[in-house]
């Protein structure tokens, strides 16, 4: 699929009616396929449910210049049909970037939606605030968005070399960037160096800022950077770390792959430092 065909457009909160276009599908965290299909993207006449209240169905934006909405079910709508549900994971990196975004979106989005029925405030039910994607409490007057947690990522950088390490709960051989939550009352930069210097025990000079990527497992969103190295050595902190070590640009371990936001830091040291060498 080339870029042209690949254009995901956020949407407003506000339903945009008439209801056309592209409808994903979901079951709690599952995708639901179409019959026959391997992309879990339907066509609003191949739904096999009437749509009566607007407020279950979720307008996300334009994909490829269609109007695609979230709807979830539940198991009683799915009763009988024989319908199969897929994972997003199963999806990383075997489809486009686009589709991947709009899919994500319309898990976090159903997933708002269905665990803020209630207040965490006072127990009463929530409504759906007009215009707006958010859930307000009809007794108390709190409201709830859909939540984004922000989480930082680090290549910390050496020269030709850049620091990767192995998490204690992955599955499989491979080397990363290090990754974590940025906490309440800190900023991103101070997330990045704690992380670090908890992970690894390293002090890191400049930052510079390389891009985010929306991680919706189940909503992160990751912010990458390239992190100069200043001084220490590597201590690994044995909860979240099982190993880390330098790793020359040539002579790289096993890592993500390019969908990922590791995966394109670390491609991304690989080139400058062979343009730099001019390997
Ligand atoms: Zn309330």
């Amino acid at each position: 699929m080339n870029a042209g065909d690949d254009v995901f457009l956020i949407g407003d909160a506000r339903v945009a009616e008439p209801l056309e276009g592209l409808v994903v599908v979901t079951a709690g965290n599952q995708l639901v396929l179409p019959p026959g299909a391997d992309k879990p993207l339907w066509s609003h006449q191949q739904l096999p449910w009437q749509i009566n209240k607007l407020d279950t169905i979720h307008y996300l934006g334009h994909y490829n210049g269609e109007r695609c909405y979230a709807l979830e079910i539940n198991a009683d709508e799915f009763a009988g049909l024989e319908l199969h549900t897929v994972g997003l994971g199963n999806y990383l990196g075997k489809i486009s970037d686009g589709l991947f975004r709009l899919l994500g979106r319309a898990l976090q989005i159903t997933d708002w939606y269905r665990s803020h029925r209630y207040c965490g405030n006072c127990g009463a039910e929530t409504t759906l605030l007009n215009g707006e994607r958010a859930r307000a409490c009809s007794a108390c007057g709190q409201s709830y968005y859909p939540r984004l947690s922000p989480c930082i990522m680090a290549l910390v950088v050496r020269g030709d070399e850049c620091l990767l390490a192995r998490n204690t709960q992955w599955k499989g051989s491979f080397f990363s960037a290090l990754a974590g939550f940025v906490e309440p009352g800190e900023s991103v930069e101070e997330a990045l160096r704690r992380e670090v210097m908890e992970e690894v025990g390293l002090q890191l000079g400049e930052l510079h800022y390389f891009a985010s990527q929306p991680w919706p497992f189940p909503g992160q969103l990751m912010i990458g950077f390239f992190a100069d190295y200043a001084d220490g050595n590597i201590v690994v902190d044995d909860v979240e770390i099982a190993e880390a070590h330098w790793f020359h640009y040539r002579n790289l371990p096993e890592i993500p792959g390019s969908f990922s936001l590791a995966g394109h830091l670390i491609r991304t040291f690989v080139e400058r430092c062979r343009t730099r060498n001019g390997d």
